[in-house]
């Protein structure tokens, strides 16, 4: 069984005593590509040093996360084209990019704006968008909709969580997948119904967030890319098929998105 975990932060300071070994468990658990979404300026680096390390396994993304806007988000947002532009071959996709209204909604209009830049990127260079989304869910669909999208191959809504009618909603966005992780293996995670109401698997991709939102039976400590089976079994529940199967499904989706 092989998958590819879309979505994981494994350049974090939080590896740096382990990373090699990490990366070994992963590969054992059969990770055939990590994919690395960038978040800030001090994580380009790191990103890219890793992906130097571990070339066969690992891709970079490029973007702002938009919990790390700085104070003038502008030079950073034109660094990070100027990184994208020059070598887009280099990248696998525009990411992580959205709006996260949750901690603080005051930036709202700064999001959108930066947002709607990040989007024309991968417009621009016909790459995925990896997007992250949280109390903005009508936020993030009016502003892909009213962006030109026509040249994106697609991309991910990542860390889904919402409802039915939200899950729907993203559905319309062809080339779109819902990025699964461990939050469906939570006790009282709605996730569950809701894939099993309207969610197809292929229109499902498997990421960590690692090293956040660690699954059952590890909840609580450090998430990484080798837990990933974990999610692998839960969705074989949910969708009543095997293991392989879900394994399967899910990484022809990732290797399509992403042309691997
Ligand atoms: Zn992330």
């Amino acid at each position: 069984m092989t998958f590819i975990d879309t979505h994981t932060h494994l350049y974090g300071e939080e590896f740096d005593a382990d990373r090699a070994e990490m990366v070994e468990r992963a590969r054992e658990a059969g990770a055939e590509k990590l994919l690395l979404p960038n978040v800030d300026e001090e994580s380009i680096g790191r990103m890219l040093q890793m992906c130097d390390d571990f070339p066969d396994l690992c891709l970079p993304m490029m973007g702002l996360q938009p919990e790390e806007l700085p104070a003038d988000p502008w030079p950073l947002v034109k660094k990070m084209k100027h990184l994208l532009y020059t070598t887009p071959e280099r990248y696998c996709a525009v990411g992580e990019v959205g709006i996260d209204l949750y901690w603080d909604q005051s930036r709202r209009e700064e999001q959108i704006e930066v947002f709607r830049e990040e989007i024309h990127w991968a417009n621009e260079l016909h790459k995925p968008l990896v997007i992250h989304a949280r109390n903005a869910h009508q936020d993030i669909v009016t502003t892909l909709r009213e962006a030109d999208t026509s040249q994106i191959p697609g991309g991910i809504f990542h860390c889904f969580g919402g409802t039915i009618e939200e899950a729907r909603e993203l559905l319309t966005f062809d080339g779109f997948y819902l990025g699964i992780g461990g939050i469906v293996t939570f006790k009282k995670s709605t996730l569950p119904a809701v894939l099993h109401a309207c969610v197809p698997l292929h229109r499902i991709l498997l990421e960590t967030d690692a090293p956040y939102l660690t699954p059952v039976p590890h909840r609580g400590k450090r998430n990484e890319s080798a837990y990933i089976p974990h999610i692998i079994d839960k969705l074989s529940e949910i969708y009543d098929t095997t293991t392989e199967e879900v394994a399967r499904i899910t990484t022809e989706n990732a290797r399509n998105l992403f042309a691997i």
